[in-house]
Protein backbone atom coordinates (compact mmCIF):
# COMPACT_ATOMS: atom_id res chain seq x y z
CA UNK A 1 0.00 0.00 0.00
CA UNK A 2 1.08 3.37 -0.72
CA UNK A 3 1.77 5.46 2.50
CA UNK A 4 0.27 9.21 1.73
CA UNK A 5 2.21 11.72 3.04
CA UNK A 6 0.19 14.42 4.74
CA UNK A 7 2.38 17.75 5.32
CA UNK A 8 1.31 20.45 8.03
CA UNK A 9 2.44 23.20 5.52
CA UNK A 10 3.62 22.92 2.08
CA UNK A 11 6.22 25.56 1.17
CA UNK A 12 5.74 27.09 -2.50
CA UNK A 13 8.84 28.77 -3.83
CA UNK A 14 12.39 28.83 -2.24
CA UNK A 15 13.53 32.66 -2.20
CA UNK A 16 14.12 34.44 1.05
CA UNK A 17 10.63 34.86 1.74
CA UNK A 18 9.62 30.93 1.56
CA UNK A 19 12.90 29.61 3.55
CA UNK A 20 12.20 32.02 6.36
CA UNK A 21 8.64 30.94 6.53
CA UNK A 22 10.59 26.98 6.17
CA UNK A 23 12.66 27.61 9.49
CA UNK A 24 9.62 29.45 11.23
CA UNK A 25 7.60 26.52 10.74
CA UNK A 26 9.68 23.81 11.21
CA UNK A 27 11.09 24.79 14.49
CA UNK A 28 7.54 25.37 15.72
CA UNK A 29 7.53 21.62 14.67
CA UNK A 30 5.74 21.76 12.03
CA UNK A 31 6.14 19.11 9.30
CA UNK A 32 7.42 21.37 6.57
CA UNK A 33 7.98 20.84 2.80
CA UNK A 34 9.06 23.26 0.42
CA UNK A 35 9.04 22.68 -3.32
CA UNK A 36 11.06 24.59 -5.84
CA UNK A 37 10.85 24.46 -9.49
CA UNK A 38 14.13 26.14 -9.83
CA UNK A 39 17.28 27.67 -7.98
CA UNK A 40 16.66 27.25 -4.67
CA UNK A 41 17.09 31.59 -3.72
CA UNK A 42 14.93 32.86 -5.83
CA UNK A 43 16.20 36.35 -7.64
CA UNK A 44 18.82 37.06 -4.63
CA UNK A 45 20.87 33.84 -5.91
CA UNK A 46 21.01 36.20 -9.03
CA UNK A 47 22.09 39.13 -7.40
CA UNK A 48 26.01 39.46 -7.19
CA UNK A 49 26.56 41.63 -4.15
CA UNK A 50 23.80 42.34 -1.21
CA UNK A 51 25.01 45.12 1.12
CA UNK A 52 21.47 46.38 2.90
CA UNK A 53 20.79 42.89 4.65
CA UNK A 54 21.06 43.25 8.43
CA UNK A 55 23.96 41.79 9.37
CA UNK A 56 25.97 41.19 6.37
CA UNK A 57 27.76 44.53 5.51
CA UNK A 58 28.29 42.92 2.04
CA UNK A 59 27.53 39.51 0.64
CA UNK A 60 27.07 37.46 -2.37
CA UNK A 61 23.00 36.38 -3.00
CA UNK A 62 23.78 33.12 -3.89
CA UNK A 63 25.53 32.40 -0.62
CA UNK A 64 22.96 34.23 1.14
CA UNK A 65 20.66 31.97 -0.49
CA UNK A 66 22.85 29.02 0.89
CA UNK A 67 22.27 30.21 4.20
CA UNK A 68 19.31 30.31 4.36
CA UNK A 69 18.71 27.29 2.60
CA UNK A 70 21.14 25.23 5.20
CA UNK A 71 19.48 26.54 7.74
CA UNK A 72 16.19 26.18 7.05
CA UNK A 73 17.17 22.32 6.54
CA UNK A 74 18.95 21.99 10.13
CA UNK A 75 15.71 23.05 11.42
CA UNK A 76 13.93 20.14 10.11
CA UNK A 77 12.21 21.60 6.74
CA UNK A 78 11.80 19.26 3.86
CA UNK A 79 12.74 20.08 0.33
CA UNK A 80 11.50 18.78 -2.95
CA UNK A 81 12.96 20.10 -6.94
CA UNK A 82 9.56 20.03 -8.45
CA UNK A 83 6.81 22.16 -10.27
CA UNK A 84 3.47 23.13 -8.54
CA UNK A 85 0.61 22.16 -10.96
CA UNK A 86 -2.16 22.58 -8.90
CA UNK A 87 -3.83 23.04 -5.63
CA UNK A 88 -7.15 21.49 -4.97
CA UNK A 89 -8.55 23.32 -1.86
CA UNK A 90 -10.16 21.96 1.12
CA UNK A 91 -9.95 21.49 5.12
CA UNK A 92 -6.64 19.23 4.02
CA UNK A 93 -5.44 20.41 0.70
CA UNK A 94 -4.15 18.41 -2.40
CA UNK A 95 -1.17 19.44 -4.46
CA UNK A 96 0.13 18.45 -7.00
CA UNK A 97 3.97 18.71 -7.63
CA UNK A 98 5.27 17.26 -11.31
CA UNK A 99 1.41 14.80 -11.62
CA UNK A 100 1.91 13.61 -7.94
CA UNK A 101 -0.54 14.20 -5.31
CA UNK A 102 0.96 15.29 -1.56
CA UNK A 103 -1.15 16.43 1.09
CA UNK A 104 -1.18 19.25 3.41
CA UNK A 105 -2.87 21.14 6.02
CA UNK A 106 -1.48 24.39 5.26
CA UNK A 107 -0.34 26.16 1.63
CA UNK A 108 2.58 29.30 2.08
CA UNK A 109 2.92 30.76 -1.44
CA UNK A 110 5.85 32.43 -1.61
CA UNK A 111 6.53 32.25 -5.44
CA UNK A 112 8.14 35.47 -5.93
CA UNK A 113 8.08 37.38 -9.18
CA UNK A 114 9.63 37.51 -13.04
CA UNK A 115 10.99 40.26 -15.21
CA UNK A 116 8.59 42.69 -16.41
CA UNK A 117 9.02 42.89 -20.21
CA UNK A 118 8.52 46.16 -22.65
CA UNK A 119 6.25 44.91 -24.97
CA UNK A 120 7.69 46.54 -27.48
CA UNK A 121 8.50 45.41 -31.48
CA UNK A 122 11.58 42.76 -31.50
CA UNK A 123 11.74 41.92 -27.96
CA UNK A 124 10.99 38.25 -28.76
CA UNK A 125 12.98 38.09 -31.65
CA UNK A 126 15.77 39.05 -29.67
CA UNK A 127 15.66 37.44 -26.46
CA UNK A 128 18.51 35.09 -25.35
CA UNK A 129 20.50 36.76 -28.62
CA UNK A 130 21.20 39.87 -27.00
CA UNK A 131 18.24 40.80 -24.95
CA UNK A 132 18.47 39.48 -21.31
CA UNK A 133 16.65 40.20 -17.51
CA UNK A 134 20.15 39.06 -15.40
CA UNK A 135 23.33 40.49 -15.62
CA UNK A 136 24.61 37.81 -13.36
CA UNK A 137 24.21 35.07 -15.43
CA UNK A 138 24.39 36.91 -18.98
CA UNK A 139 27.31 39.67 -17.85
CA UNK A 140 30.17 37.43 -18.89
CA UNK A 141 28.94 37.35 -22.93
CA UNK A 142 29.58 40.90 -23.20
CA UNK A 143 33.28 41.48 -21.56
CA UNK A 144 34.80 44.41 -23.18
CA UNK A 145 31.39 45.08 -25.29
CA UNK A 146 28.89 47.76 -25.20
CA UNK A 147 25.54 47.27 -23.19
CA UNK A 148 22.51 49.20 -22.24
CA UNK A 149 20.91 48.36 -19.39
CA UNK A 150 17.11 49.55 -19.25
CA UNK A 151 15.33 51.08 -16.18
CA UNK A 152 15.97 53.72 -13.27
CA UNK A 153 15.45 51.69 -10.39
CA UNK A 154 17.38 49.59 -7.90
CA UNK A 155 18.10 46.85 -10.13
CA UNK A 156 19.15 48.43 -13.09
CA UNK A 157 21.34 50.69 -11.54
CA UNK A 158 23.13 47.99 -9.40
CA UNK A 159 23.63 45.74 -12.73
CA UNK A 160 24.76 48.74 -14.65
CA UNK A 161 27.69 48.74 -11.77
CA UNK A 162 28.00 45.43 -12.19
CA UNK A 163 28.40 44.96 -16.28
CA UNK A 164 30.61 47.97 -15.76
CA UNK A 165 32.89 46.31 -14.21
CA UNK A 166 33.13 43.72 -17.48
CA UNK A 167 31.58 45.21 -20.24
CA UNK A 168 33.77 48.20 -21.87
CA UNK A 169 30.22 50.85 -22.16
CA UNK A 170 27.23 50.54 -20.09
CA UNK A 171 24.25 52.69 -21.15
CA UNK A 172 21.51 53.18 -18.95
CA UNK A 173 18.22 54.02 -20.91
CA UNK A 174 15.96 55.34 -18.36
CA UNK A 175 12.47 57.55 -19.28
CA UNK A 176 12.56 60.09 -16.65
CA UNK A 177 15.79 62.52 -15.94
CA UNK A 178 16.20 61.00 -12.12
CA UNK A 179 17.01 57.67 -10.65
CA UNK A 180 14.49 55.81 -8.28
CA UNK A 181 17.19 53.47 -7.02
CA UNK A 182 19.16 54.10 -3.67
CA UNK A 183 21.50 56.99 -3.17
CA UNK A 184 24.86 55.34 -2.54
CA UNK A 185 24.11 53.43 -5.78
CA UNK A 186 23.35 56.28 -7.90
CA UNK A 187 26.66 58.37 -6.32
CA UNK A 188 28.65 54.89 -7.35
CA UNK A 189 26.78 54.68 -11.01
CA UNK A 190 27.43 58.70 -11.42
CA UNK A 191 31.34 58.58 -10.74
CA UNK A 192 31.64 55.21 -13.05
CA UNK A 193 33.53 56.72 -16.46
CA UNK A 194 32.00 53.98 -18.77
CA UNK A 195 28.42 54.20 -17.63
CA UNK A 196 26.39 56.86 -19.48
CA UNK A 197 23.25 57.89 -18.81
CA UNK A 198 20.50 58.29 -21.58
CA UNK A 199 17.85 60.45 -19.76
CA UNK A 200 14.14 60.72 -20.91
CA UNK A 201 14.52 58.16 -23.06
CA UNK A 202 12.35 54.42 -23.51
CA UNK A 203 13.34 52.20 -26.02
CA UNK A 204 10.30 51.78 -28.71
CA UNK A 205 12.49 48.72 -30.80
CA UNK A 206 15.27 46.34 -30.78
CA UNK A 207 16.78 46.07 -34.21
CA UNK A 208 19.31 43.15 -35.31
CA UNK A 209 19.60 40.61 -37.73
CA UNK A 210 20.53 37.31 -36.15
CA UNK A 211 21.80 38.82 -32.79
CA UNK A 212 20.38 42.40 -31.46
CA UNK A 213 22.26 44.92 -33.01
CA UNK A 214 20.61 48.26 -31.82
CA UNK A 215 17.95 49.57 -29.51
CA UNK A 216 15.69 52.75 -31.47
CA UNK A 217 15.06 55.23 -28.41
CA UNK A 218 12.39 58.09 -28.40
CA UNK A 219 13.22 60.92 -26.49
CA UNK A 220 9.97 61.51 -24.43
CA UNK A 221 10.30 65.19 -24.01
CA UNK A 222 11.50 66.11 -27.61
CA UNK A 223 9.85 63.38 -29.69
CA UNK A 224 13.32 62.57 -31.45
CA UNK A 225 14.14 58.93 -32.17
CA UNK A 226 17.59 57.97 -32.11
CA UNK A 227 19.76 54.72 -32.25
CA UNK A 228 21.41 52.87 -30.16
CA UNK A 229 24.03 50.37 -31.38
CA UNK A 230 24.80 48.10 -29.04
CA UNK A 231 25.70 44.01 -28.44
CA UNK A 232 23.72 43.66 -25.63
CA UNK A 233 20.47 44.83 -23.19
CA UNK A 234 19.68 44.51 -20.37
CA UNK A 235 15.58 44.52 -19.31
CA UNK A 236 15.46 46.24 -15.33
CA UNK A 237 11.78 47.47 -15.15
CA UNK A 238 10.60 46.00 -12.29
CA UNK A 239 8.64 42.68 -12.13
CA UNK A 240 5.47 41.26 -12.22
CA UNK A 241 4.10 38.07 -9.52
CA UNK A 242 4.22 34.74 -10.94
CA UNK A 243 0.78 34.45 -9.58
CA UNK A 244 -1.48 33.56 -12.90
CA UNK A 245 -2.54 30.32 -12.16
CA UNK A 246 -3.32 31.21 -8.24
CA UNK A 247 -6.77 30.96 -6.67
CA UNK A 248 -6.63 34.07 -4.18
CA UNK A 249 -7.65 37.35 -4.00
CA UNK A 250 -5.00 39.31 -5.57
CA UNK A 251 -4.74 43.05 -6.91
CA UNK A 252 -5.47 43.90 -10.28
CA UNK A 253 -1.80 43.78 -10.78
CA UNK A 254 -1.48 40.05 -10.06
CA UNK A 255 -0.24 40.91 -5.97
CA UNK A 256 -1.73 38.39 -3.75
CA UNK A 257 -3.73 39.91 -0.61
CA UNK A 258 -2.89 39.40 2.92
CA UNK A 259 -3.54 40.11 5.82
CA UNK A 260 -1.25 41.23 8.96
CA UNK A 261 -0.88 37.38 9.44
CA UNK A 262 0.13 36.83 5.32
CA UNK A 263 -2.84 35.02 5.21
CA UNK A 264 -4.80 35.12 1.84
CA UNK A 265 -8.88 34.99 1.13
CA UNK A 266 -8.69 31.31 1.45
CA UNK A 267 -8.70 29.43 4.34
CA UNK A 268 -5.17 28.03 5.29
CA UNK A 269 -3.61 29.59 2.45
CA UNK A 270 -0.52 32.29 3.77
CA UNK A 271 1.65 33.86 0.94
CA UNK A 272 4.77 36.08 1.69
CA UNK A 273 8.07 37.47 -0.36
CA UNK A 274 7.16 39.24 -3.71
CA UNK A 275 4.46 37.73 -4.85
CA UNK A 276 2.55 40.03 -1.90
CA UNK A 277 0.37 43.13 -2.65
CA UNK A 278 2.91 45.99 -0.66
CA UNK A 279 5.22 49.11 -1.91
CA UNK A 280 8.68 48.10 -0.75
CA UNK A 281 10.17 44.65 -2.02
CA UNK A 282 13.26 44.40 -0.26
CA UNK A 283 14.90 40.66 1.36
CA UNK A 284 14.40 42.06 4.80
CA UNK A 285 10.67 42.72 4.04
CA UNK A 286 10.54 39.29 2.11
CA UNK A 287 12.18 37.96 5.23
CA UNK A 288 9.74 39.35 7.92
CA UNK A 289 6.34 38.53 5.88
CA UNK A 290 7.98 34.66 5.72
CA UNK A 291 8.22 34.91 9.45
CA UNK A 292 4.51 35.68 9.83
CA UNK A 293 3.99 33.32 7.52
CA UNK A 294 5.98 30.31 9.04
CA UNK A 295 3.99 31.57 12.74
CA UNK A 296 0.24 32.15 11.31
CA UNK A 297 0.45 28.73 9.96
CA UNK A 298 1.68 27.42 13.30
CA UNK A 299 -0.85 29.17 14.99
CA UNK A 300 -3.63 27.97 12.53
CA UNK A 301 -3.18 24.41 12.74
CA UNK A 302 -3.70 25.02 16.97
CA UNK A 303 -6.80 26.31 16.32
CA UNK A 304 -8.23 23.42 14.07
CA UNK A 305 -7.20 21.09 16.65
P1 LIG B 1 11.49 49.39 -9.58
O1 LIG B 1 12.06 49.97 -8.35
O2 LIG B 1 10.01 49.32 -9.73
O3 LIG B 1 12.12 50.19 -10.81
C1 LIG B 1 11.70 49.94 -12.12
C2 LIG B 1 12.34 50.96 -13.04
O4 LIG B 1 11.91 50.70 -14.36
C3 LIG B 1 11.93 52.39 -12.70
O5 LIG B 1 13.03 53.23 -12.86
C4 LIG B 1 10.86 52.68 -13.74
O6 LIG B 1 10.82 54.03 -14.12
C5 LIG B 1 11.32 51.85 -14.92
N1 LIG B 1 10.21 51.42 -15.77
C6 LIG B 1 9.08 50.79 -15.40
N2 LIG B 1 8.32 50.52 -16.49
C7 LIG B 1 9.00 50.99 -17.55
C8 LIG B 1 8.76 51.02 -18.94
N3 LIG B 1 7.66 50.49 -19.46
N4 LIG B 1 9.69 51.56 -19.73
C9 LIG B 1 10.82 52.08 -19.22
N5 LIG B 1 11.11 52.10 -17.92
C10 LIG B 1 10.21 51.56 -17.10
O7 LIG B 1 12.00 47.89 -9.84
P2 LIG B 1 13.36 47.16 -9.42
O8 LIG B 1 14.54 48.02 -9.69
O9 LIG B 1 13.29 45.84 -10.06
O10 LIG B 1 13.20 46.96 -7.88
C11 LIG B 1 12.06 46.27 -7.35
C12 LIG B 1 12.12 46.34 -5.83
O11 LIG B 1 13.25 45.62 -5.39
C13 LIG B 1 12.25 47.76 -5.31
O12 LIG B 1 11.55 47.89 -4.09
C14 LIG B 1 13.73 47.89 -5.09
O13 LIG B 1 14.07 48.84 -4.11
C15 LIG B 1 14.10 46.47 -4.66
N6 LIG B 1 15.51 46.18 -4.98
C16 LIG B 1 16.45 46.61 -4.11
C17 LIG B 1 17.78 46.42 -4.36
C18 LIG B 1 18.81 46.92 -3.39
O14 LIG B 1 19.97 46.63 -3.53
N7 LIG B 1 18.40 47.69 -2.41
C19 LIG B 1 18.19 45.77 -5.53
C20 LIG B 1 17.21 45.36 -6.44
C21 LIG B 1 15.88 45.60 -6.15
P3 LIG B 1 10.26 55.18 -13.14
O15 LIG B 1 11.32 55.39 -12.12
O16 LIG B 1 10.06 56.31 -14.05
O17 LIG B 1 8.99 54.64 -12.57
Amino acid sequence: MVKIMTYDVLIVGGGPAGLTAGIYAARAGLKTLLVEKGLVGGQIAFTDNIENYPGFESINGMELAKKMFEQAKKQGMEYQQGTVEKINDGLEKEVIVDGKSIKTKTVIFSVGSNPRKLGVPGEADYEGKGIHYCALCDGVMYKDKVVAIIGGGDAAIKESLYLSNLAKKVYVVHRRDELRAEKSNQKRAFAKKNIEFIWDSIVTKFVGEQFLTKLILNNVKTNKETELEVDGSFTYVGYLPATSWINVEKDKRGYIKTDHKMSTSVKGIFACGDCTDKDIAQIATSVGEGAIAGTSVAEYIEELK
